[in-house]
């Protein structure tokens, strides 16, 4: 075949070549056709670059690996390099399918845990409505369900109980559009205003519960509002990052503060313990001061509960009143004591001065005597001596009932000392608790009472109230004698306060009778906690003279209601008592 040079040959000779072998006429054809004619070569077709890159680019670059095969991709443009462009597309393509298929297992997993767990606020009702939402939402579209679904996971995952701590860092509450995933799951149709109502709810509770619980702590409490404030103002995802960075360490810092405090209250408290020891060895024959540190000891021995702290405050309160009034009283009988004394040492020196005058004066009249000429003389002398002697008597006379009477008033001061000591040593058994059994008497149980009708009122709790009464007491009295009767007393009181609770209030009523009042119990309980009572004292004997006495008790219970006063719920509970007793004594009737 010769060899055509001339283009315009070459494009005849190209063109029927085409229709006498049937080929279709398409420029690529065309051009294989002429090369063949002509004998030459085809020119390398134009590397479609740019299209490439442009492919290269969309394609998602959401792990490592994807990362590294787009690399590959874009040399192998940049290297013209149709193989190596291929091989890594088809790279990249087999690893998005992998990848797609792991990550649906794995939301599929996570799924099905964040189903069963449980989450604060979130019931399973609300789950199948915010997962059918997501489900609705999504339309045909895999990719759009995995994400929201992966969303939705992210958004339960950190209202998960337990979990304190760990927080995703990025909080799942907004697509990279802006769209509130969590919130549309949650609410539908609601998304795009429940989130600024969340936020105001976030900045009410920082500023309201938080701060002003950290009124001891100003940077803190500020902190708290600066915080309200932001969470207010930020609007994108990336200003709620910066929130929750922010939050979580003012979450440390309550974290220290709560311990610190913590750590103040046990110091404090082995402060206070050794303070009372100490004091107690200080001031051992200072009588009155042990009843106050009695109170604290006993408060610092329990666990510290506000009940705790007002009773014992109201108790040292009233300590401290009485025994000031008694101390200034003390001080005053001593210094007239002081003054009536210092009065008759005075007397004692006028008297004093007065006898050594006569002495002097009768030293003068003796020798006047002895050297007395006639008997007129000595008769003026005489006279002298009479008068200065009867000036003498009556001094000494007055002399000596001033003694008297001054022995008289030392002797009343110092009973009146006496008195007021004993009365100030008495006074810290405290006033509001009866002197033997150490429970609280009527005045301390009308006082307990009001208190545990307001707490019952306020808390909308249940107040029993029970009565008991020794049986037989008298019998107890006269066979063993009146201070066995005492101790018998001093002991059911002490098993009274050992078995019931520590909540529970038990005051001495009268001679052997005692009220109990329970809060926060329904009848039934009640009386089953005095029948624990009354088997306690078959188990706890008192012991008189190394001989085991049974005492037994009759008791009647009853519940407060809201129309009662402290009279009458006593008068139905002393009622019951005497149901008790007519119907065979050691039993507890209820009404
Ligand atoms: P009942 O089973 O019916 O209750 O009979 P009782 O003997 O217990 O009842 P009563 O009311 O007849 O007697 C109560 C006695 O308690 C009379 C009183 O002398 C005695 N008593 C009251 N207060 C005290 C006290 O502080 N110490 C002592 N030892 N006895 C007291
Ligand atoms: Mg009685
Ligand atoms: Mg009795």
């Amino acid at each position: 075949m010769s060899t055509l040079t001339n283009p315009f040959e070459i494009a005849r000779e190209t063109l029927r070549l085409l229709a006498t072998r049937r080929t279709p006429p398409t420029p690529d054809n065309y051009l294989t056709i002429y090369h063949e004619i002509s004998g030459t070569k085809p020119v390398g077709a134009p590397f479609p670059e740019k299209q490439l890159r442009t492919l290269a680019a969309a394609l998602p670059k959401s792990s490592p690996d994807q990362l590294r095969l787009a690399r590959q991709l874009d040399e192998a443009v940049k290297k013209e390099n149709w193989d190596d462009f291929r091989s890594s597309l088809g790279d990249f393509v087999a690893n998005l399918t992998e990848m797609q298929k792991l990550s649906w297992a794995q939301l599929i997993g996570d799924l099905i845990g964040q189903w069963d767990a449980k989450h604060i606020g979130l019931t399973t009702a609300r789950k199948r409505e915010a997962l059918e939402h997501v489900l609705a939402g999504a339309g045909a579209n895999p990719e759009t369900l995995f994400n929201r679904l992966q969303n939705l996971m992210k958004s339960w995952g950190e209202g998960k109980e337990n979990e304190r701590g760990e927080e995703a860092d990025v909080p799942a509450l907004a697509e990279p559009s802006g769209t509130p995933v969590a919130a549309v799951a949650l609410v539908p149709g609601k998304a795009n205003n429940l989130l600024p109502e969340l936020r105001e709810l976030f900045a009410f509770t920082l500023e309201t519960a938080i701060a002003t619980q950290l009124l001891e702590s100003p940077p803190l409490s500020s902190d708290a509002k600066i915080l309200a404030g932001d969470i207010r103002s930020a609007a994108t995802p990336e200003q709620l990052r910066e929130f929750l960075t922010r939050l979580k360490r003012f979450a440390f810092k309550l974290e220290l503060l709560a311990e610190d405090q913590a750590e103040l209250r046990r110091s404090l408290l082995s402060l206070l313990r050794l303070l009372v020891e100490n004091v107690t060895e200080l001031v051992l024959d200072d009588h009155w001061l042990h009843g106050q540190i009695e109170v604290v000891r006993d408060i610092i021995g329990q666990p510290l509960s506000q009940r705790t702290l007002d009773d014992a405050e109201r108790r040292l309160k009233e300590v401290i009143y009485k025994q000031s009034q008694l101390k200034f009283s003390l001080q005053e009988a001593k210094s007239s004591l002081q003054k009536m004394l210092a009065g008759f040492v005075d007397q004692l020196a006028d008297f004093a001065d007065a006898t050594s005058d006569y002495h002097d004066k009768i030293e003068g009249c003796a020798e006047r005597i002895s050297s007395a000429k006639d008997i007129s003389e000595l008769g003026t002398v005489l006279g002298e001596v009479m008068r200065e002697t009867q000036v003498i008597q009556r001094t000494a006379r007055n002399s000596r009932d001033e003694l008297r009477s001054t022995q008289a008033k030392v002797k009343e001061s110092e009973a009146r000392i006496k008195e007021l000591e004993s009365e100030l040593a008495s006074t810290s058994n405290l006033v509001r608790y009866d002197q033997l059994t150490g429970v609280l008497n009527r005045r301390g149980l009308e006082e307990m009472f009001d208190k545990e009708v307001a707490r019952a009122t306020r808390h909308d709790t249940l107040l029993c109230v029970g009565l008991l009464d020794i049986d037989n007491f008298k019998k107890l009295n006269d066979s063993l004698g009146h201070s066995a009767g005492d101790e018998a007393l001093v002991h059911l009181a002490r098993v009274c306060r050992e078995t019931l609770r520590p909540q529970d209030t038990v005051a001495r009523y009268g001679g052997e009778e005692f009220i109990i009042l329970l809060p926060e119990t329904p009848l039934d309980d009640a009386a089953n906690a005095l029948a624990r009572l009354q088997r306690e004292l078959t188990r706890k004997f008192f012991m008189h003279d190394n001989e085991k006495v049974l005492i037994t008790f009759s008791a009647g219970v009853t519940q407060m209601t809201p129309d009662d006063d402290q009279t009458s719920v006593i008068k139905r509970a002393d009622e019951a008592m005497y149901e008790a007793k007519k119907s065979g004594k050691n039993r507890v009737v209820s009404v």
